[in-house]
């Protein structure tokens, strides 16, 4: 073997040789990697590229992180579900970085804009602390929603706060398996009494996750108590819905604060009794709070025991559905009626049937509702937007042949932020009526 250095040729020394033979080698690991990078298509950071067709929706340039499957026009690299992945426009321009699943419609969820940008266990802590400190600048601290997803740059990723407790759910396979970083910067932020994970929901399937939930610190007692505007509730992070409680509704219970004085309520699909326990507090001569689960209601019982409150306040079990119509009939009067339903759908394919729902229960509730008293109404359902619920509300006003006229029109508390260019991040409509 021969040595070349810038043309001359040496003599063969065992030291040259050795050199020789390293850098014979690595020329060959070099073009094999090469060969490689062309076949596979890595990009330059090593990621498999997704190249988009050349028509991108204008969604996807103006900053929303969904890309569907049906956008992209080649995968060049082995994709495994849930690994980080480049998307490039079809002429190779840089487009983001996101978590891809094969199996999901939603084929990427990007996570970042920088091409710069390593996604790795720091990078996840720094978006929590980034969360942390966005809520601290808004004032919502002590129960908060830390995380909401897509509108703080971490596509389906839930993690509730209450007090120094923390819930969490990966609701996609992507930041599924960020769950062990994810804990870790949890415990390094705030050194938590517990974490839990609710991820015993089944949009978890459409990604090929099962359904789970339990501890991810040590084990504690589930069962909690925090306090909201000067109230306390228990709240069971393991049995109770979602993630044990609404904290999107945080700042309309107080919006009820004027009204309810000296009012008999009806609430119904009351949960654990928050809407109404804050009646009470603020004033108000009885209240009635329904919902179907038992469990709820046995919760809600407590919580107005809790306050001290259990003697204007009590919650039944009942299907709002049969009762408030049942009692319209009976020409039963309160001078405040609160509705706040579950979502009525998730898929376009039933919307009209949900707007049906929204309008029956509406209408019930204002026969319910004595002339010049009000009617307080949710919707969290993110296909019947803002401007379709208030229709909604017009229609059932006709039918029911009262006028009303707007007290309040809000959303859910800015602890869950609302992106204008991503629809579905607005999705609470809570409005107050008056009607006459
Ligand atoms: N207002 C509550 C949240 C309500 S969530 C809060 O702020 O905490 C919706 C509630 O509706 C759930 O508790 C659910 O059990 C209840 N629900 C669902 N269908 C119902 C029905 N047909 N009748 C009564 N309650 C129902």
């Amino acid at each position: 073997m021969v040595a070349k250095v810038r043309g001359a040729i040496l003599l063969p020394s065992p030291y040259h040789c050795l050199i020789a033979y390293f850098l014979d080698k690595m020329t060959l690991f070099v073009k094999a990697f090469g060969l490689y990078v062309c076949h596979y298509g890595l990009s330059s950071s090593g990621m498999v590229k997704v190249l988009l067709k050349r028509k991108i929706a204008p969604r996807v340039l103006l900053g929303h992180p969904w890309i569907f499957a049906n956008e992209v026009d080649r995968i060049e690299g082995q994709l495994s579900g849930g690994e980080v992945v480049s998307v490039f426009t079809h002429d190779h321009k840089f487009v983001g970085k996101g978590y891809a699943n094969p199996l999901s419609q939603i084929l990427v969820r990007l996570l970042t804009r920088e091409e710069s940008v390593v996604i790795d266990e720091q990078y996840f802590f720094e978006r929590l602390r980034d969360c942390w400190t966005y809520r601290k600048q808004i004032g919502y601290t002590e129960n908060c929603r830390l995380v909401f997803g897509e509108a703080d740059g971490l596509p389906q990723l839930i993690i509730d706060k209450f007090n120094n407790y923390f819930v969490l759910q990966t609701l996609a396979l992507g930041i599924d398996r960020w769950k062990p970083a994810l804990v870790s910067a949890l415990q390094q932020l705030f050194q938590p009494k517990g974490i839990y994970e609710r991820n015993d929901v089944p949009v978890r399937e459409l990604e090929g996750l099962v359904q789970q939930k339990g501890f991810l610190s040590d084990p504690f007692d589930t069962r909690i108590i925090i306090e909201e505007n000067g109230l306390r509730f228990h709240v069971d992070l393991a049995q109770g819905q979602k993630t044990g409680y609404f904290l999107d509704q945080q700042d309309n219970r107080k919006a009820i604060r004027s009204i309810v004085k000296d009012a008999d309520v009806l609430g119904a699909f009351t949960y654990t009794g928050t809407f109404e326990i804050h009646a009470a507090h603020y004033g108000a001569r009885s209240v009635l709070g329904l919902d179907i689960s038992a469990q709820a209601v046995a919760q809600a019982n407590e919580n107005a025991r809790l306050n001290n409150l259990q003697d204007k306040c009590r919650f039944e079990e009942a299907n709002a559905f049969d009762v408030l119509k049942q009692w319209a009939k009976e020409k039963k009067q309160y001078d405040v009626v609160m509705l706040d339903p579950p979502a009525f759908t998730k898929s376009r394919a039933t919307l009209q049937k949900a707007i049906t729902g929204y309008k029956e229960i509406n209408l019930r509730g204002m026969k319910l509702v004595r002339p010049g008293g009000f009617l307080v109404t949710s919707s969290c359902t993110n296909l019947v937007g803002p401007d379709l619920f208030l229709d909604i509300i017009g229609m059932a006003a006709k039918d029911a042949r009262r006028n009303i006229r707007q007290v309040c029109f809000q959303t859910q508390s800015p602890d869950h932020p609302i992106i204008p260019t991503m629809e579905n991040t607005h999705y609470l409509k809570f409005l107050i009526i008056q009607v006459q």
